[in-house]
């Protein structure tokens, strides 16, 4: 799909590099530490992919280092007693124990069946025991940047809410592969599930993770942040939010506009001296023009916004 088709459903913006790079960049400047980022090493990212599915990122960061520690290859975990990999897992309270038996199992098959070394790609990762679909494709993104675009819960939610994406799982493939830069599979599925993670939560925090998204974002625009795992719309403290971003929606489709003629589109109760009118608008505008959204210009007919580009 070039960058100006829409599909059926939804459509992702035109400048499909900008919206990648916003991302990227948002996600470089900073993001959680955990140490198996830190890694391309195979092993290291499937034993991070195998604790991580039942138990808290912070727990597992332990547990983790405390494992490959103990076996720091396939090899020493394909030699080790299975009783003592269970009973690790029993100790770090990380869940299913099949999940320890069928970590030893795939370390066993690296060296047996692979010569030590792990195969590159999601669908040869998943005839590893235990590795399904998205833990495949997880490992060959972080250490071998040859994944796929991942889609999980958090994945969905911002896709269904920034691009209106429809909730249908092959909707949601489309628009993630759509949006994957070609090639940059570790550094985007890291940016776009620590999106996902720390900015458009349930109860989303555009403005405060400063959202390199709030420019496009459909719900940012509408206020409406329901998604397929958010079924009514989550609470926020006042509606400041929602009036933010239909000064962005107002602004991206009249380019520049004076206060009062903003004010009007946003709210239908803006009265110029009331108490929704210049003032208010004006502390609002305020906020985007220090989060680099808006710039705002003061000349003799009065105050004019654009979006900065
Ligand atoms: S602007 Fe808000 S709702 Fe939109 S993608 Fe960013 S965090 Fe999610």
């Amino acid at each position: 799909m070039t960058d100006t088709e829409a599909t059926d459903d939804w459509c992702l913006p035109d400048d499909r590099e900008a919206v990648r790079n916003a991302l990227i960049e948002w996600y470089e400047a900073d993001h959680r530490e955990f140490p198996w980022r830190r890694t391309d090493d195979p092993y290291e990212i499937l034993v991070s992919e195998v604790m991580s599915q039942q138990t808290q990122l912070d727990r597992v960061v332990d547990a983790w280092e405390g494992f490959l520690e103990r076996w720091p290859t396939t090899a020493d975990l394909a030699a080790a007693d299975r009783a003592a990999v269970v009973g690790f897992w029993t100790d770090h309270s990380l869940g299913y124990n099949n999940r320890a038996k069928y970590l030893h199992e795939a370390a066993r098959q690296v060296e047996d069946e692979y010569d030590g070394e792990f195969p590159d790609s999601p669908d040869e990762l998943q005839e590893l025991m235990g590795v399904g679909p998205y833990t495949a494709n997880a490992v060959a993104s972080f250490a071998f940047n040859n994944g796929d675009a991942v889609v999980d819960t958090n994945v969905k939610r911002v896709c269904y809410r920034a691009f209106d994406v429809p909730d249908d799982d092959a909707a949601f493939e489309d628009a993630a592969s759509d949006l994957m830069p070609h090639g940059k599979s570790r550094v985007w599925n890291n940016a776009i599930m620590e999106l996902g993670g720390v900015a458009c939560t349930q109860t989303p925090r555009c403005d405060e993770t400063g959202c390199p998204w709030r420019e496009w974002c459909s719900a940012y625009a509408s206020g409406d942040f329901t998604a397929p795992d958010v079924p009514t719309q989550p609470s926020f403290e006042g509606s400041r939010r929602q009036f933010r971003g239909r000064v962005i929606a107002t602004l991206r489709e009249y380019d520049e506009l004076e206060l009062d003629a903003l004010g009007h589109r946003i709210r239908v109760d803006y009265a110029p001296d009331g108490e929704y009118g210049r003032e208010w608008l004006e502390g609002l505008l305020g906020d985007l023009v220090d989060d680099e959204l808006v710039e705002i210009e003061r000349g003799d007919d009065g105050v004019r916004a654009r979006l900065r580009r």
